[in-house]
């Protein structure tokens, strides 16, 4: 993946990025973007096949894995290798995540480092950072924002 291109940020970018890459945006391949913009979740592909099928939209189980492998390839979504699987998330840019040890939730979030710490781990591994992934772990704190359902 090519570092001067931005990651996808919003549904409308997906849009857009599967068109100037020249993508065939099919009516499953919509949905798939679809889904995974509006239940802002990382699901594995057995989920995305489910959810679709329960929605009504007529897919079959090798044209979900096909798309999201093709999707992924081209840095239109995000996926993320889990011991138990590959997970899909809509947002490619690069973000941290928060891991719900009791939800099993994975949390997109977007957490700039102090330049200290950068030129700490710098310094502590003779490596210039161009740029980094956080994963948090916790719990889900009762008065928090409530997320997605
Ligand atoms: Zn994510």
């Amino acid at each position: 993946m090519t570092t001067d291109t931005p990651g996808v940020r919003s549904f409308e970018d997906a849009i857009q990025r599967c068109q100037s890459l020249g993508m065939r945006l099919s009516r499953q391949r919509r949905s798939i973007l679809e889904l995974l913009w509006r239940s802002g979740e990382h699901l594995s592909a057995r989920e995305i096949y489910h959810r679709l099928n329960e929605q009504g939209q007529v897919i079959g189980h090798t044209s979900v894995y096909q798309n999201l492998d093709a999707l992924t390839a081209q840095g239109v979504i995000e996926c993320i290798e889990r011991a138990n699987g590959r997970l899909y998330g809509s947002v490619s840019e690069t973000h941290s995540h928060v891991n719900c040890l009791d939800t099993q939730q994975i949390l997109d979030v977007w957490v700039e480092l102090p330049p200290e710490v950068i030129t700490q781990v710098e310094q502590a591994t003779g490596t210039k950072v161009t740029g980094y992934r956080v994963e948090f772990f916790g719990y889900r704190q009762p008065s928090g924002p409530s997320g997605g359902t």
